[in-house]
């Protein structure tokens, strides 16, 4: 998951309980077996109108206990509860023709008598008005749904199960999937070996746009609604980026592990910010069109498709395999999406879709973002994303745990010469846990690292920085890749502002800076600061180049409205830090201008 937006009403609302209720009972309830399972949904110009998604499930069933189905209360990646049940309308079970008695075993379970029916089918109505990309959203010619929306599970009984989809559609209208299909094309049948990849494969069904090129040896699709929202030259540059990104993550690992990868895009103007959600060989994109073709979007694909590797396969002992019905909280988030994101950063370095300078960026505004976070430690913050903290920290393990795994790359190829990287990490764990069958646990992972650093221990690095809070040792990491960061410092006001009919209305102040000192008021409307007008659009940029090289404490009187008084108050010029710039060290050791090489290319010393 990659999200650049502030937490949202919506997931503040998904916030609900845990199903804790069924943990309370002895022994857990158990569906009888049930085989031959099949999924129909219809979408056509009749549902989209209603805004609904019709499905149907039938299956065969042994014995005549009651059949218990659950729908997931979360889908992976997306590390929230959204209790999907609540947007199922008109449920309905038959035995052929006859209707089967049902009712709710909890708020996501439903239980159906088949009193010795061999098959069962069971129907309803799926509302599809969330545009979210782990969720089901329709328009008038178009639907995307999420299997965990809409694919009822036996409950208590292994999910190993192979399944068939069909979807029922207009004969015009597309689908796009990473699900594989069953039969001829046309027949619109799709399968999956289990229920894990059943609902890792979302839909998009109707108009969109759809094109496809070979990359890495493997077919690449990239479907765009709606239609017509990236074309011409911005569709050949978002192929370019994927043709950039793609080999170079695959360069990570030795393989690109799927037979097809099928880039979904929603481009939606009541969509603010730009969301991905990850899945084995397919991933959603929610963005304003607004980010079409802004700088974040090759980003944001490279983070989306790296996760094929990191965490759909490689992943944490803790969520292997994949539970529905509950949390599955992990402290390796700052692994899953933190050194993702790393990964995505030196994709698009390697690949040349930044230069050099362009990486340093990015890694500077990581470091800016952990500066005005609360200090968290890497773990916590993992385990708290399920909680939505308001305090500020709470994705903060996505640019801290980015950080870590540069200052874990740089300090693997120090201690071993530049003969290692953090890649050989990314591939030993590959290897030895996805392709066993098995998460990664904290041993697995903190032994590759001592491994490939030539046999250095982390235990302190991992005391301080990753269980714990200690600001992260920047400069004596960055020097041993021939790089430094340094800060300008800045002079600062300290208010937040915003216009409004009155003026420019101060709407808060940090307690230690200068204009409260002052004695700057929240309510109060800035007029003038020095001799510069706060009117001005170039405000910012004007009080930073005229005080800029001005020292510390130089007079700077404050004119402001409050009420029907204009007060000139007298405050003293206060500096911040300023913004993190990451940039080569002079005078870098050959091994230090090898290592930096190493990292921005992908490569060690043989
Ligand atoms: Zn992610």
């Amino acid at each position: 998951m990659h999200t650049v937006r502030s937490t949202s009403a919506a997931a503040v609302l998904a916030l609900t309980i845990a199903a804790t209720v069924r943990a309370q009972s002895a022994a857990p309830p158990r569906s009888a077996d049930i085989t031959n399972i099949r999924y129909d949904v219809r979408f056509d110009r009749a549902t989209a109108e209603q805004r609904r998604v019709d499905v149907s499930m039938t299956f065969d069933v042994t014995g005549t206990e009651p059949v218990l189905l659950s729908l997931p209360a979360w889908t992976p990646g997306a590390y929230e509860i959204s209790n999907f049940a609540r947007w199922v309308i008109d449920f309905d079970a038959k035995s052929g023709t006859q209707p089967l008695v049902w009712d709710k075993l909890d708020y996501d379970t439903w239980r159906v008598q088949t009193r010795g029916a061999k098959t069962v089918t069971v129907r309803f109505a799926y509302s599809a008005d969330s545009l979210d990309n782990a969720m089901t959203w329709a328009r008038s010619d178009f639907l995307l749904f999420n299997g965990t929306n809409l694919f009822l599970y036996p409950e208590g009984r292994p999910l190993a199960f192979p399944a068939q989809v069909a979807i029922r559609t207009e004969p015009d209208w597309k689908i796009a999937t990473g699900m594989p299909t069953r039969g001829a094309p046309s027949a619109h049948t799709y399968g999956a070996a289990n229920y894990h990849d059943l609902v890792d494969m979302p839909f998009f069904v109707g108009r969109f746009d759809l094109d496809s090129a070979q990359i890495s040896g493997k077919w690449v699709r990239f479907a765009s609604y709606p239609e017509g929202s990236v074309s011409g030259a911005v569709r050949t540059n978002v192929w370019d980026w994927l043709k950039r990104a793609i080999p170079k993550e695959a360069a990570v690992f030795g393989e690109t592990p799927w037979d097809t990868y099928t880039v979904m895009q929603i481009a939606d103007s009541t969509y603010m910010g730009a969301s991905g959600l990850e899945h084995q060989s397919s991933h959603v994109d929610v963005i304003t069109p607004l980010a079409i073709q802004s700088e974040f979007m090759p980003s944001l694909y490279a983070h989306e498709i790296f996760h094929a590797w990191n965490v759909k396969r490689l992943r944490p002992a803790e969520m292997w395999p994949y539970v529905y019905d509950r949390e599955q909280p992990t402290p390796w988030l700052w692994f899953s999406e933190g050194v993702t994101d790393y990964y995505a950063d030196l994709a698009e370095v390697r690949g040349g879709i930044v230069d050099e300078k362009g990486f340093y960026a990015l890694t500077g505004g990581k470091m800016n973002e952990v500066q005005v976070s609360p200090p968290v430690s890497l773990e916590d913050a993992s385990v708290n994303t399920w909680i939505h903290p308001v305090d500020g920290s709470g994705y903060i393990y996505y640019q801290k745990g980015s950080l870590a795994g540069l200052l874990l790359d740089v300090m693997i190829r120090d201690a071993s010469d530049n003969k290692h990287s953090l890649d050989d990490v990314m591939r030993e764990l590959y290897t030895t846990t996805y392709k066993a069958g098995r998460g990664f646990t904290s041993d697995d992972f903190w032994n590759a690292v001592t491994r490939a650093a030539s046999g250095k221990s982390f235990a302190d690095f991992r005391a301080k920085y990753i269980e714990g809070r200690e600001p992260m040792p920047y400069e004596t990491v960055f020097a041993l890749a021939g790089l430094r960061s340094s800060r300008t410092p800045t002079p600062r006001l300290g208010v937040t502002s915003q216009p409004d009919t009155g003026g420019v209305r101060v709407s808060d102040i940090d307690p230690s800076s200068a204009a409260a000192e002052a004695g700057v008021k929240v309510g109060d409307y800035l007029i003038a600061v020095g001799n510069i007008e706060v009117a001005d659009q170039e405000f910012g940029v004007k009080f930073r180049s005229q005080y800029g090289n001005a020292t510390e404490g130089t007079p700077l009187p404050i004119r402001v409205r409050r009420g029907t008084q204009m007060l000139t108050l007298s405050a003293k010029l206060k500096f911040a830090p300023g913004d993190y710039r990451l940039e080569p060290l002079p005078n870098a050791s050959a091994k230090a201008v090898r290592i930096r090489n190493g990292l921005m290319k992908g490569e060690t010393t043989k």
